[in-house]
């Protein structure tokens, strides 16, 4: 699929989901039998990397289906291990996504987390969301208080700086842009309205 073309079809999903006309493409077992012989490459048209958060379901948000979209879900959207960045390298170089969107959301707790970390609070009795975390707070810009202007600001600072670590860690993405083979874009998802804005 064409990337704008591709973009036009992720539109119009989360138009119809937002309001409340998802079409939710159920596959029969013609469609799951076409999957499993004819792979992903060809159908699945988006990479999406977006947060674990259970509000934050791609192929609901977006009314897609089985095929649809190669999706990688970590806490904060974070892509900072090689794990993360090995299957954003696969969905764009072996399922030949045409899109690549980095998908942040409203309300996302391990941003407002990491800015709890930045101003003090102590997370080392969790070690593994601590290492996330202060990770995460590295890239944020400095934030006097929690107002939600604040928290809204950190939130797209984490979704641009996830694409700057993917633009400098992935040469792939680079080369393809350039080539006119794909579109990497930041996106914000409102929980409250299911509106998802391209940012
Ligand atoms: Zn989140």
């Amino acid at each position: 699929m064409e990337r704008y073309k591709a973009l036009e079809r992720l539109k119009k999903g989360n138009d119809n989901f937002a309001r409340g006309c998802s079409k939710h493409p159920l596959p029969d077992l013609n469609r799951l039998k076409q999957l499993e012989e004819e792979g992903q490459t060809g159908h699945a048209f988006a990479t999406i990397i977006t947060c674990s958060d259970s509000r934050v379901t791609p192929e609901l948000i977006f009314d897609c289906g089985l095929g649809d979209l190669f999706v990688i879900r970590t806490a904060g959207n974070a892509c900072f291990s090689k794990e993360s960045l090995a299957s954003i390298e696969y969905g764009i170089t072996t399922v030949e996504t045409p899109l690549l969107v980095v998908m942040g959301h409203g309300c996302c707790g391990a941003v407002i987390t990491a800015m709890q970390h930045k101003q003090g609070a102590d997370f080392s009795h969790l070690p593994a969301i601590h290492d996330l975390i202060g990770k995460l707070a590295d890239d944020l810009p400095e934030a006097h208080d929690m107002s939600l202007e604040n928290i809204t600001a950190a939130i797209h600072s984490n979704i641009f700086r996830s694409i700057e670590r993917i633009h400098d860690v992935l040469t792939c993405a680079r080369k393809y842009e350039e080539e006119g083979r794909l579109l990497v874009l930041p996106a914000y998802y409102c929980i409250s309205t299911g509106r998802v804005s391209w940012l």
